[in-house]
């Protein structure tokens, strides 16, 4: 059974409340497992969401401020602890290498683990991985930044009560699905008569970030978006200046990108009561709203309906 969701580890920016560890956030795409901006803490946090350093595939980066970073020493000398037989890939801000080289040699420690490092050397980088496109964006912060987005293409979802009535069963519908159609008693069957197209999902992790074009391209028709919301609307100067984003912009960003599902978090240790997060956002978006909490989890919402070929 494929599994889609997202794990969160650590919702608090800059420094860490009685109640919110750092960032760190995990989401689990079928076989491809992926921690996002581990900051202090993440080893203890994977822990008690029975997340395993074995179970991750790769590791995303945003940029390089200690409360997205500050747990890579910890997770990269984990995966050598646990032995994990597999490569993670690791993808940071290019201009960061430095940081990352340090982090990741923080202390000594024998290393086993093997990384694929890759960093980000441009806006719009794309990487393969498994069950979609991994693209990257530049996002407007006061050091270089990238979101992420996580796109699997449309796939194509044939019909077997139509494919039955052409009579077309066996190797011919393999051939039907390669080439787009097949002749049948002298009749041309296309794809799109006998199948429905079965849509891709998207997901999408904007972290610190002034608004920017950026924001909405990573956000465009996301079913799941994890955002920053580090302020809210009686802020919104202080998070221009700081490069963050408000509640209200969050959730206006979703609403215009039609996302499905808008998770907020990355909240400033100013607020102690996050219910004024949803009551800002919900005025500006009426899909599904999750206000992060450390150590829950938020399943990426179900496939939306196919439609007709
Ligand atoms: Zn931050």
């Amino acid at each position: 059974m494929s599994m889609r969701e997202l794990v969160v580890l650590g919702t608090a920016s800059q420094a860490p409340t009685r109640q919110r560890n750092h960032n760190g956030y995990v989401l689990r795409w079928d076989d491809e497992v992926i921690l996002f901006d581990p900051g202090e803490g993440t080893q203890r946090q994977l822990l008690h969401t029975g997340v395993t350093a074995t179970d991750l595939t790769r590791i995303c980066v945003t940029h390089f401020h200690g409360d997205h970073c500050l747990g890579l020493p910890g997770t990269i000398q984990r995966l050598s602890l646990d032995r994990v037989p597999h490569r993670v890939a690791v993808h940071f801000p290019a201009g960061g290498a430095e940081y990352f080289a340090r982090l990741r040699h923080a202390t000594s420690f024998h290393e086993t683990a093997e990384l694929a490092v890759e960093p980000i050397e441009a806006d719009g980088q794309r990487i393969t991985v498994r069950g979609g496109t991994l693209e990257a964006r530049r996002l407007r912060h006061s050091i270089e930044t990238y979101g992420y987005r996580l796109v699997e293409p449309d796939g194509c979802r044939m019909l077997p009560e139509r494919l039955s009535a052409y009579g077309i069963a066996g190797p011919a519908v393999g051939e039907l699905l390669r080439v787009g159609h097949l002749d049948v008693d002298g009749r041309r069957v296309t794809r799109d008569e006998v199948s429905v197209t079965r849509p891709g999902q998207r997901f999408a992790f904007v972290m610190d970030t002034a608004l920017c074009d950026a924001v909405y391209a990573l956000a465009e028709h996301a079913d799941l978006l994890v955002i920053e919301s580090t302020f809210l609307e009686s802020e919104t100067a202080l998070a221009a200046e700081a490069g963050h984003l408000t509640a209200a912009q969050a959730a206006r960003v979703a609403s215009e990108s039609g996302v499905r599902k808008l998770v907020l978090t990355h909240f400033s240790q100013r607020y102690s009561d996050l219910r004024r997060f949803a009551d800002e956002a919900r005025q500006h978006f009426a899909g599904d709203l999750v206000i992060a909490e450390d150590l829950t989890t938020v399943p990426v919402p179900p496939r939306r309906v196919a439609s007709a070929g």
